[in-house]
């Protein structure tokens, strides 16, 4: 089915309001997505007529805010095609599910000399979590290069992959480029080695289909504000195998079988790594954002998505002054760009002014930003809600904005 884009802006209250009295053209997907009614409502439902503790309470509203909460997990299973909801974890975001695997998959396995590979696209998130454990344990840090696409260096990939290598954390699509990296080429190379691999979804998930089992992925991590849902709410799935052989993240409620002062057992997984009470009412909400990236489809968000992706990129292109940064054969509806003699800054605050919101600086990518010997860019970054009309108020605002250095 092709996107209906009235009825789906129909969906998203926040589009409809002016920005210093222009129409707001929201184009900082890649930041955060919007939230349609549904999950706004799912939220404030939640808290008027099912709040409660969920797993161990005894009464209706207990088993009603539990058998929710659960049946989000099953949507995420169904979302990126798990095996099990088990494998089916929930995290603040993509960032704690990558230091959730760094805490516990890394104490236990992670030894001197061990080698973890990430990449030059990583975000601040898959950096910094393997920098600290590698000051812990004595590993060491690799970094794949890139070319001046943005795109991976899969030859130097291959040359940095040894026997010592025990993990390779990647990003699945940059969040600052929008390049979509060859994961399936990286995670087989790397099983064949004996490494596992952690993939970070925070991009991918809202623009492509996602199959964990037929990618073979160990890990993924992935956050559910990036996929229409709520902030502070985030998914890490992982192989059940792998999951069991690591020890707990937290400890405290909900994640032990039986406390004694003498010893703890602990539960199973999924249970083992959700200590504490967890954040039912996003859960819950969450489960609306799904249901609806599940009615418009998949197939039919990227080839809309990628519709206005080319539409944008051939008019951005004849801009005098217009410097593309990431110019990936392959890549989600993302454009990062710098205008000659600007500052990205200066270029956002004047898009703001006409009512658009884009992203600038270095998108918690500063490594990426160095290698390309900048400081940041202006990112632009398209959704399932945007159209062509407010691409062509973006192409004409910064056509405007390039003319004052680029005459
Ligand atoms: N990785 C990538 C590629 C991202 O785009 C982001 C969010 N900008 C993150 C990790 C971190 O996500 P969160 O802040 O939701 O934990």
């Amino acid at each position: 089915m092709p996107i209906n884009i009235d009825h789906i802006r129909g969906l998203f209250p926040v589009l409809h309001q002016e920005v210093n009295g222009r129409p707001l053209v929201y184009f900082d997907n890649a930041a955060t997505t919007q939230k349609p009614l549904a999950v706004i409502n799912a939220l404030s439902d939640y808290y008027k007529k099912d709040n409660s503790n969920i797993h161990r309470g005894a009464h209706t509203l207990a088993d009603r805010a539990t058998r929710y909460y659960e049946a989000t997990r099953g949507l995420v299973k169904s979302f990126i095609n798990a095996k099990e909801e088990a494998e089916i974890i929930f995290t603040k975001g993509t960032t704690e599910g990558i230091n959730l695997v760094a805490a516990t998959f890394g104490r236990k396995f992670i030894q001197e000399g061990d080698e973890i590979i990430i990449s030059t696209l990583e975000h601040h998130s898959n950096i910094v979590p393997w920098q600290m454990l590698c000051e812990e344990k004595g590993a060491v840090l690799k970094v794949i290069p890139i070319n001046e696409a943005g795109e991976l260096d899969m030859q130097a990939f291959d040359e940095l992959l040894t026997s010592k290598t025990k993990l390779v954390s990647v990003v699945h699509v940059s969040n600052a480029l929008g390049t979509i990296n060859p994961v399936a080429e990286i995670i087989q190379k790397s099983h064949q080695k004996g490494a596992k691999v952690l993939l970070d979804g925070a991009q991918s998930t809202s623009h492509l289909e996602i199959d964990v089992q037929a990618l073979d992925c160990d890990f993924m991590a992935f956050s559910a504000h990036k996929l229409y849902g709520p902030t502070g709410l985030g998914v890490l799935y992982g192989k059940r195998e792998v999951l069991d052989a690591m020890p707990p993240y937290q400890g405290g409620g909900e994640m032990i079988k039986e406390v004694t002062f003498a010893k703890t057992t602990y539960n199973e997984i999924p249970f083992k790594f959700e200590a504490g009470t967890p954040n039912i009412g996003d859960v819950i909400a969450f489960g609306k954002a799904l249901e609806f990236i599940n009615e418009t489809g998949k197939k039919a968000i990227k080839a809309y998505e990628d519709e206005l992706l080319s539409y944008a990129t051939e008019q951005l292109e004849q801009i005098k002054g217009f410097i593309p940064v990431g110019t990936a054969k392959n890549k989600v509806s993302v454009i990062s760009f710098n205008i000659n003699g600007m500052h990205p800054f200066d270029v956002g605050m004047m898009l703001d002014a006409n009512g658009i919101a884009v992203r600038t600086g270095h998108h918690c990518t500063q490594p990426l930003m160095q290698r390309f010997g900048i400081e940041g860019t202006v990112r632009a970054s398209f959704s399932v809600y945007n159209t062509k009309s407010e691409i062509d108020t973006l192409v004409a605002s910064v056509s405007k904005i390039a003319k004052i250095k680029n005459k």
